[in-house]
């Protein structure tokens, strides 16, 4: 891999003659800043300025035109974070003309992919923010592909995790830093601005207390096909074999300690009669890493980012989370949220150290390692005395990095006997799918009216099954119809096992109904409602 561009050999007379003549064209997907990529034919970026820049030509394009609102806050956010102010996107506008004043245009014949990283040091934000929206956002486009070359605009150094940003594509991402020695008008012939959401399901509380995304769009799947692209890039191959099954104890080694490890391992150990093992990110290599938690039973850890490597659990494996004292497992789920997204099929369990006594606090060290000593003294006995970091937003609150940061004696009894009220017999994997489908409409659905008397009625509503339950294996397949009389809001809703019944309850003569029916799949896969029925008794 080598950092040159000119891989890829291009005309450079009718580069820029392309250049001057059709200027900047650009077409965005998205409603809102906060949803959109931007799709660049001919972007400019000077690294004198540090400034991305479109050029106006008689040809070039800007959608959308946005006038005066590209700056209300900006075009686009560059990272996966949602509308963080550090990390917008915007470029100056000039003319064309002007590049006969300007540094000699250097081209980018590589499809680009331009984004920021959001804080590669940390490998939650590593996987969270950066490598599975970009691996997602290389899927939405099929112009990005394993020759994409990655932009890196965030302004970090390359940072400990930098080879896991290479598996993503053939060729050596590029910071901003680098763009320097490669010229000082740089212009990608092709390139992408912006990454996808679609796979985040963590905010980390810039705006509002952190918690889990509002509405989370990824599933299991699409997290297990990324984790088997990037084992594959590993040379991390899945056992399929039934070797033997096992135990592991994730470990920090520098802060947010277990102090008695040894005995919790043995502990696990002889509780779940399994082998137990420790690793950390300082002591084994990140594909060692990935190969043992891949084939793991139980993956055990102190709360932390090293708890993001649970993407790379089998099915069926089970998440035990540990909380440091006055740490509410509540409030920090980044993990239990990856645990359980549907079909990651993960079982999670969280463990809260609650005894004073079991936590080693420092309150001497620095503010950012949690220490309080730059407090005044009443601030300082208070958050001594509390018993829980009440709710709070990122990043710096010292209560919070104060507990975050303490070490844990693991009371072990209690530890056990959380995750026995889960896993009741052995921690196990399963490797096969069991992934849900949901029923079609139900279809000819119809309705016969009859009426006894001038105060009673009955109504006889029947339908087929939905296509696709044919070519399906259900265990129970029920149905759900609501009975609504034609202007009012309520409804009498009834779960049938069969498909015809006769309603009487409530039925009344010369009345016009409206007969919703869904079908439902093994007791909470619902599926669409069929064309409403009206029917008069
Ligand atoms: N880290 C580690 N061992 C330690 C402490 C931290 O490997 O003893 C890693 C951790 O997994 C993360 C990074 O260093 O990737 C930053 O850790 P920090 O405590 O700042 O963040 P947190 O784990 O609380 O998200």
């Amino acid at each position: 891999q080598s950092q040159e561009l000119s891989q890829v050999q291009i005309d450079y007379h009718a580069a820029l003659q392309t250049l001057l003549e059709d200027g900047t064209r650009m077409v965005c997907t998205g409603r809102m800043h906060t949803d959109r990529i931007c799709r660049f034919e001919s972007l400019c970026y000077s690294t004198e300025a540090e400034e991305f820049i479109y050029f106006h030509s008689n040809s070039s394009v800007m959608l959308p035109n946005l006038g005066s609102r590209r700056f209300q806050p900006a075009l686009l956010d560059l990272s996966s974070v949602e509308d963080h102010n550090t990390q917008y996107f915007n470029f100056v506008e000039l003319p064309a003309a002007a590049l006969k004043f300007m540094p000699k245009p250097v081209f980018v014949p590589d499809v680009a992919l331009i984004a920021n990283r959001f804080n590669p040091d940390n490998l939650m934000h590593v996987f969270h923010d950066d490598l599975l929206p970009i691996y997602y956002t290389m899927q939405q486009f099929t112009d990005l592909d394993l020759e994409t070359r990655l932009f890196f605009m965030e302004g970090w150094s390359e940072g400990v995790h930098f080879d896991l940003y290479k598996l993503l594509s053939n060729k050596q991402p590029l910071l901003r830093e680098q763009l320097k020695t490669l010229g000082r008008l740089l212009c990608f012939t092709k390139s992408y601005v912006g990454l996808s959401k679609i796979t985040t399901w963590y905010q980390y509380g810039f705006v509002q207390p952190q918690g889990p995304k509002a509405n989370i769009l990824v599933s299991g799947n699409e997290i297990r096909q990324f984790t088997k692209f990037m084992m594959q890039k590993l040379n991390v191959s899945l056992e399929e074999s039934s070797s033997e099954e096992y135990i592991v104890v994730f470990s920090r080694t520098i802060n947010r300690l277990i102090l008695n490890e040894a005995e919790l391992i043995l502990a696990l150990a002889q509780e779940f009669q399994m082998k137990t093992i420790t690793v950390s990110l300082e002591e084994h290599s990140f594909s060692d890493i990935v190969r043992l938690i891949s084939n793991a039973s139980m993956l055990v850890s102190m709360h932390g980012a090293q708890l993001v490597m649970s993407l790379f659990l089998p099915r069926g494996a089970t998440v035990v989370e540990l909380f440091p004292y006055a740490i509410n497992p509540e409030h920090y789920t980044p993990y239990k949220t990856l645990a359980t997204l549907p079909g990651m099929d993960l079982q999670y369990i969280a463990w809260q150290n609650t005894a004073r006594e079991d936590t080693i606090t420092y309150p001497d060290r620095p503010w950012d390692q949690g220490g309080i000593a730059h407090l005044d003294k009443a601030e300082q006995e208070r958050i001594i005395k509390s018993t829980e970091v009440p709710r709070h937003l990122c990043c710096r609150n010292p209560e919070w990095l104060f507990r975050a940061y303490q070490d844990t004696k693991v009371d072990i009894p209690s530890l056990i006997h959380v995750i026995r009220q889960t896993v009741k017999s052995k921690p196990g994997t399963k490797k096969k799918w069991s992934g849900s489908l949901y029923p079609g409409k139900v279809r000819d659905a119809r309705c016969q009216a009859s009426v006894q008397g001038t105060s009673e009625a009955r109504l006889s509503v029947s339908w087929q099954v939905p296509w696709n339950l044919k070519y399906l294996k259900v265990r129970e397949v029920k149905y759900e119809v609501w009975i609504q009389e034609q202007g009012e809001n309520t409804y009498m809703p009834y779960i049938l096992s069969h498909q015809n019944h006769t309603f009487s309850e409530n039925i009344k003569p010369f009345t016009i109904y409206l007969v919703w029916i869904r079908c439902i799949f093994n007791k909470n896969l619902l599926g669409p409602f069929a064309d409403v029925l009206l029917c008069s008794t």
